[in-house]
């Protein structure tokens, strides 16, 4: 059952809740959202519910329906993020797990380990306990190939997954593994879901051969009921009459299944389709489906194989698999999970060196819920602390002051053009530093107060932006309602809310519903699906050597102004040229209290950094001043 807790609890009450399912001899989960806390009660004996909702503090008591308890969304809301080390799963990211089927030896999984991370993978597979069909088949490494594995993720920096066959490895396997690996053919060995969960563990679990969505989910709550929440599940495809590729991918499973739990769903292409040139096609298929990352094979001698080699892609084919998901991602508003992630926040040692004494806060223009919250949350993580302000001043602001380490803000979009007023801020503030950028794709929605149905809609407020993407739709369905600007789209959510308005709309985000606790009436109501808003992250960060090393740099935005006298930006241009750099931006924006003067504003595309660093005295000697705004890695 799900015990809500009133808002204003004593802590002492809540203790007196928990010792009382304790005693009574049930599972107590305490989920702390952000709408309300509740606790989640599993386990055999039944108490009444009644009795339970007149205790102090309890707000009310629910009885979950699914068999599945403790793995299902009626408990917990909010989607579950797994974490190893500095990678995360699930949220608005999408997490690339790849190596070979199993590890072979030291020189093999060294290789492909390079080979997968330079591509852009964030966590290492390999199997060293092998459950294969034969006997007579290469039966994995063992503990040896763990140790090979853990090497090869130490030495490129990736957190490590290997499957475990059997309850007596688990122990021995924990010093190696970053998460436990649950096979398709051990998917209900129950005795191995208890004690892999009993370490409290990060898990894959795959589905069974021929288990049913409901089974899976059965299976991830016996990890669950024995001590772990960190559980990601993995279609990897199930036993069908079709014989034309290894198993039958079912992906219709991932929307299915992330609508029934909270828990992160990825997808394994290479044990569903055991085809090589299947693998790549279908990997794509599964993200556009809604999973928060794949799983794939990767060998770079896969005639030699000692398992699946069939259907390991080749370096250069994951290289290009990695491009192509990359391109992906913003379609489906989801940002690819990096090493290192842009988000030091999460590494400790590292945010000291960043920005000395700044809080850990990233701050963005707007309110909870705004397109550029959701920016943030893909950059960073989804429990970053953030601070919404009211303007993009206000960003800068807080950035100098060191309130915050970071600031996110918009500076182009593909229907509205230019953000004129974040460049002219980078100009007037050159101690504030662009360090990364990335690229959200805009869906707007119809947010209304719970209960209001369309006929009753005669109000829509929404940023003028936001109205004018949606024209189509408004002129179609609304043609009659008073289409009132306001100052941004989740604020307009808020406000009609606030007023408790039961014949408005806004349109918005749909965090900006879900932070509100409203109703959605029509998504993806704007009328160019292509609309796309850049966002930049700027720092105060001085130290750019220490920021360059952490990507691969690969643009920079810069300020420059040119005598007043025929071909002198040419003359820029010409270095750019010369350097092979591909000039992506370019505006000009009049200069403050110099009539007619103007300041141009250049984002330029290379392939290394220090193709740029070569011709900055260059560039310098050519213009009459030059601020470079920073050196960043491209994200579009
Ligand atoms: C594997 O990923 O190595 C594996 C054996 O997969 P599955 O359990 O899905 O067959
Ligand atoms: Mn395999």
């Amino acid at each position: 059952m799900i015990i809500i807790l009133k808002k204003d609890i004593a802590d002492t009450d809540k203790a007196k809740i928990k010792k009382h399912l304790k005693d009574n001899g049930y599972i107590v989960k305490e989920i702390v959202g952000k709408e309300e806390t509740v606790f989640g009660a599993v386990g055999l004996s039944r108490l009444d519910p009644r009795s339970i909702e007149l205790m102090e503090g309890v707000s009310k008591v629910i009885p979950i329906s699914k068999p599945y308890k403790l793995a299902s969304r009626e408990l917990k809301k909010e989607d579950t993020i797994v974490k190893l080390k500095n990678v995360s799963i699930g949220g608005n990211r999408i997490a690339v797990i790849a190596g070979p089927c199993a590890v072979e030896s030291e020189e093999q999984i060294m290789r492909i380990a390079k080979k997968v991370r330079d591509a852009g993978a964030v966590i290492l597979r390999g199997g060293a306990y092998k459950p294969r069909t034969s006997p007579y088949s290469f039966q994995g490494l063992g503990e040896e190939g763990l140790r090979l594995l853990k090497k090869a993720g130490d030495a490129y920096g990736l957190p490590i997954t290997s499957e475990v066959v059997s309850p007596k490895d688990v122990p021995v396997m924990s010093k190696y593994v970053d998460m436990f690996q649950i096979g398709a053919r051990n998917m209900q060995n129950f005795e191995l879901l208890k004690e892999v969960g009993k370490t409290g563990m990060p898990v894959l679990l795959k589905r069974g051969l021929s288990a049913t969505i409901e089974e899976w989910l059965m299976a991830a709550e016996y990890l669950m009921a024995s001590g772990t929440d960190q559980v990601v599940l993995c279609e990897r495809g199930i036993r069908t009459f079709e014989k034309a590729t290894r198993n039958t991918l079912d992906c219709s499973a991932i929307p299915v299944v992330q609508k029934l739990t909270h828990l992160p769903v990825i997808g394994d292409p290479s044990h569903a389709t055991g085809i090589r040139d299947m693998v790549s096609p279908m990997a794509l298929s599964l993200i556009a489906g809604g999973a928060s990352g794949i799983m794939v094979e990767v060998h770079d001698h896969p005639e030699c194989a000692l398992s699946d080699g069939p259907q390991s892609l080749l370096p250069e084919q994951f290289e290009k698999l990695m491009r192509d998901i990359e391109a992906l991602c913003p379609v489906v508003n989801k940002a690819l999970e990096k090493i290192p992630r842009f988000v030091p926040s999460t590494i400790k040692e590292d945010s000291a060196a960043l920005t000395d004494k700044a809080e850990d806060i990233v701050a963005f223009q707007g309110e909870r819920g705004a397109f550029s919250e959701l920016a943030v949350r893909m950059l960073f993580s989804e429990e970053e602390k953030v601070k919404p302000c009211e303007t993009f001043r206000a960003v800068f602001d807080a950035l100098r002051k060191k309130e915050v380490k970071y600031g996110v803000i918009p500076v182009e979009n593909t229907l509205g053009g230019t953000i004129y007023e974040n460049i002219d801020l980078l100009r007037l503030h050159k101690d504030v530093r662009v360090a990364g950028e990335i690229q959200v794709r805009i869906i707007h929605n119809l947010i209304v107060n719970k209960g209001v149905k369309s006929e009753d809609i005669r109000k829509i407020y929404s940023h003028p932006q936001g109205l004018a993407q949606c024209k189509e739709y408004l002129d179609r369905h609304f043609e009659r309602a008073d289409r009132i600007p306001f100052f941004d789209t989740a604020g307009a959510v808020t406000y009609i809310k606030k007023e408790k308005m039961m014949d408005a709309a806004a349109i918005a985000g749909s965090p900006a519903a879900k932070y509100n606790d409203m109703e959605i009436l029509a998504t993806g109501i704007e009328t160019d699906p292509k609309n796309y808003t850049r966002f930049y992250v700027i720092s105060m960060q001085d130290n750019l050597e220490e920021f360059l090393s952490r990507g691969k740099p690969d643009m920079a935005a810069m300020s420059i102004t040119v005598a007043d006298e025929s071909g002198s930006l040419l003359k820029v241009l010409e270095i750019f040229k010369k350097n092979n750099m591909n000039m992506k931006k370019l505006e000009s924006r009049p200069i403050l209290g110099r009539p007619w003067e103007y300041s141009l504003f250049i984002e330029v595309e290379f392939e290394k950094a220090s193709v740029l660093y070569s011709c900055l005295d260059d560039i310098k000697a050519e213009t009459t001043s030059f601020v470079l705004h920073g050196v960043f890695e491209k994200n579009h």
